[in-house]
């Protein structure tokens, strides 16, 4: 004899409502503020870090970042 897919205990009982989904905006402030510094920093290495607007004596940090820059199309030689 087939066993039934749902048991009848569980059949009739009533779903419970959908409860929308609360991203409280103050608690993922600081973070969102955060990924945008190092986000702006890191853009700023990898398309910027090289001649007048170099912070680091050297090209050590444009020959590091040299790969992503070509990837991300920013100008270099
Ligand atoms: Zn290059």
């Amino acid at each position: 004899m087939a066993q039934p897919a749902v048991p009848p205990s569980q059949a009739a009982r009533p779903r419970p409502a959908a409860v929308p989904l609360r991203v409280p905006v103050r608690d993922i402030l600081p973070w969102a503020v955060l990924a945008l510094v190092l986000g702006a920093a890191l853009l700023y290495f990898v398309g910027a870090e090289q001649g007048a607007t170099s912070l680091f004596a050297g090209t050590w940090v444009h020959e590091f970042t040299h790969d992503g820059r070509h990837l991300l199309g920013f100008p270099c030689h």
